[in-house]
């Protein structure tokens, strides 16, 4: 089973009480009267979908109820950290390392195919 650290309750608790609430750190327009259709539905539907690490929002939906961020390995599934909402996210390029070796092979591949288009 998987564990997932919340940072409030601040314990380990099994994955099946939270829930994943999208990508974290979006920033929302200033002024959503002046915000473009094509900018706001940009704001609200397009989201990178990488394969590594990734920062996202989760919810500790059957326990303190509590939003908090937390950075993940699409690759592996494992949480590398969690922190609370509001913090400073830390710096993704220090969890390059925990990147499955045969991901960035497929990055590099995955790249090559777009350019090819
Ligand atoms: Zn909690």
């Amino acid at each position: 089973m998987l564990l997932i650290h919340c940072p409030y309750c601040n314990m380990k608790r099994p994955e099946t009480e939270f829930r994943n609430a999208g990508a974290a750190h979006i920033a929302r327009p200033l002024d959503p009267a002046t915000t473009s259709d094509a900018e706001w539905a940009a704001f609200l539907y397009l989201r990178d979908n990488p394969k590594g690490i990734i920062a996202e929002r989760w919810r500790h939906a059957h326990g303190c109820g509590r939003f908090f961020n937390a950075i993940r390995n699409t690759v592996s599934d494992d949480f590398v950290t969690t922190y609370k909402a509001g913090e400073a996210p830390p710096e993704t390029e220090a969890f390059a390392s925990e990147v499955a070796p045969g991901s960035r092979e497929a990055n590099a591949t995955g790249k090559q195919a777009e350019t090819a288009l």
